[in-house]
């Protein structure tokens, strides 16, 4: 082991959402002596292979559908494609500057930036292996672990090595002509989304009768028919991917599935994309020769306050995966660094992991916040609640001749009826949500949202407008 090169205060492992957050207000805000190790592209999943190049991705497809509608309103337009190499070289270029930007502001905050890959060697020191091969060890007197995820793929299901996942979405150069999603979170509606509104031909291979499980079964029911029957992708219900195979001359695949109607296969797929859930990225930390803790999937156990199984070393983000959101890790992070240097007024700051608000930016984007119905009846018992629902058509539909759903639920509960749940599903749900996420934060009733009068037209009235 190399010698210690430089003691620090603060040592974190990870330069994404959680770990940057967490460095810069340590040093910026408190003067901490801090250095953070990163072994790939600063700002982590989030800016490299997440948040950032999806959501341009998702306004491109979102132009795709207001080019198809813009006829609708008058114009006469003959859109002759979508030039993907172009899209993509561009985001690239605008990922490539983020990077910079984030490199700079460590820098402003005074935070060593160190590039390699770290590994525990005792419980206060990490060796790093920087990207040359040398080898240097750090010093800290407090080491935050914010190593994140990677993306899973089957290991029991012969020939899928020749699938890519999200990470590998943003390395397409060409748009699949048809692609095969499987699986049925965030990243599978997304995704499946963008490709299908830029025209590729969509196939969704889902385990059960239903994506987007965890949310309330309105936003299920409503996305569902919204994907299969108004936006023509195919979605296969109870299905198994029993083999893939490459046809080496061609470069495409044969998906061989079993699913609801029987058995069958899917041929010339360019794309096979797994999008089956994440995994903590701790291989090669060296966690057990310092005695954290992880749980059963793999992830650093951390308690309420981040702190892990060893009093100086903290965790959180996606690698302790309570809630893996990029701006859920940045909170963390900052309340962290308040709470270990900010002095007494912050010795008891911590996130709050309850009613986080979220979003998928699926076609239309979904809200959510607080309880699904199911997890508040769990929850309250059926005769407590009262539940508020409407779907209509928004008016932005008045002038085509199709239709796009929306759908908003209020799930409130006891005689002041506090709102403990609230669904979105429809245009401009995301940046909806937001504001109504203070107010449900806020302890928000019924009666608070009937007195806030209604912004008209919008949608989004139809919230504060409920019988
Ligand atoms: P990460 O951002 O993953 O950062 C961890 C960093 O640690 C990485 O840069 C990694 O290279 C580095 N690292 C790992 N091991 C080591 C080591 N041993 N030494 C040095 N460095 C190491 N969230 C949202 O809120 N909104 C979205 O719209 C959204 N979209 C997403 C879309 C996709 C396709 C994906 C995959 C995720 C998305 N997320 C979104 C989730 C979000 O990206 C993560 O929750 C967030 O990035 C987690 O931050 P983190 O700091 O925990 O980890
Ligand atoms: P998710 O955990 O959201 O979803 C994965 C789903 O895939 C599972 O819930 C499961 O659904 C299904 N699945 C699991 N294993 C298999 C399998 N072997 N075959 C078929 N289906 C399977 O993971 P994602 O990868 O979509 O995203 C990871 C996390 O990243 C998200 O949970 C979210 O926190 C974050 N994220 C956030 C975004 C945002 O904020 N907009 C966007 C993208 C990601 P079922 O049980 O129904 O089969």
């Amino acid at each position: 082991m190399a010698p210690v090169s430089k003691q620090y205060d603060y040592l974190v492992i990870g330069g994404g959402s959680g770990g940057l957050a967490s460095a810069r207000r340590a040093s910026a805000m408190y003067g901490a002596k801090v250095g953070i190790i990163e072994s790939g592209r600063l700002g982590g999943t989030c800016v490299n292979v997440g948040c950032v190049p999806k959501k341009v991705s998702w306004y491109a497809a979102a132009i795709a559908e207001t080019l198809t509608e813009a006829k609708g309103y008058g114009f006469d337009i003959d859109v002759k494609g979508f030039d993907w190499p172009t899209f993509k070289t561009k985001r690239d270029k605008y990922i490539e500057r983020l990077n910079g930007i984030y490199e700079r502001n460590l820098k402003n905050d005074k935070v060593d930036y160190i590039a390699g890959h770290g590994r525990f060697v005792s419980r206060n020191e990490v060796e790093v292996t920087h990207n040359n091969g040398e080898k240097s060890t750090y010093g800290a007197d407090k080491i935050l672990i914010a190593t994140g995820g990677y993306p899973s793929v089957p290991t029991d299901i012969p020939g899928a090595e020749y699938g890519i996942t999200s990470d590998g979405f943003f390395e397409l150069d060409q748009q699949p002509k048809k692609v095969v999603l499987v699986g049925a979170g965030y990243i599978a509606v997304e995704l499946a989304g963008i490709f299908r509104a830029l025209a590729s031909e969509t196939h969704l291979m889902i385990r059960h009768d239903n994506f987007l499980r965890s949310f309330d079964p309105m936003v299920q029911e409503v996305i569902g028919k919204r994907y299969e029957e108004d936006m023509g992708m195919k979605i296969h219900r109870r299905s198994k991917q029993t083999k893939i195979e490459k046809d080496e001359s061609t470069g495409k695949l044969r998906v061989h599935y079993e699913d609801s109607n029987g058995t069958g296969v899917l041929e010339d797929v360019d794309t096979l994309l797994w999008a089956i859930g994440r995994r903590p990225n701790t291989g090669d930390l060296a966690l057990d020769k310092v005695g954290i803790g992880r749980n059963e999937k793999g992830h650093v156990i951390a308690d309420d306050f981040q702190n892990t199984s060893v009093p100086n070393i903290f965790s959180l983000g996606d690698v302790s995966g309570k809630v893996e959101l990029t701006p859920v890790a940045i909170a963390a992070g900052r309340r962290l660094s308040d709470r270990l240097f900010g002095g007494p007024k912050f010795a008891q700051a911590k996130l709050d992991y309850t009613n986080i608000p979220s979003v998928v930016f699926g076609h239309p984007e979904i809200g959510a916040i607080g309880l699904t119905q199911p997890e508040a009846v769990a929850k309250y018992g059926q005769d407590s609640l009262k539940i508020y629902k409407t779907t209509f058509t928004a008016m932005y539909y008045s002038m085509l001749d199709h239709k796009g759903p929306t759908a908003y639920k209020l799930i409130c509960h006891g005689p002041e009826e506090k709102v403990v749940g609230l669904h979105t599903i429809g245009l401009g749900s995301a940046e909806m949500l937001q504001g109504f996420g203070v107010a449900v934060k806020m302890g928000a009733t019924k009666q608070d949202f009937d007195n806030c009068v209604a912004i008209h037209p919008t949608s989004a009235e139809e919230l504060v407008t409920l019988k």
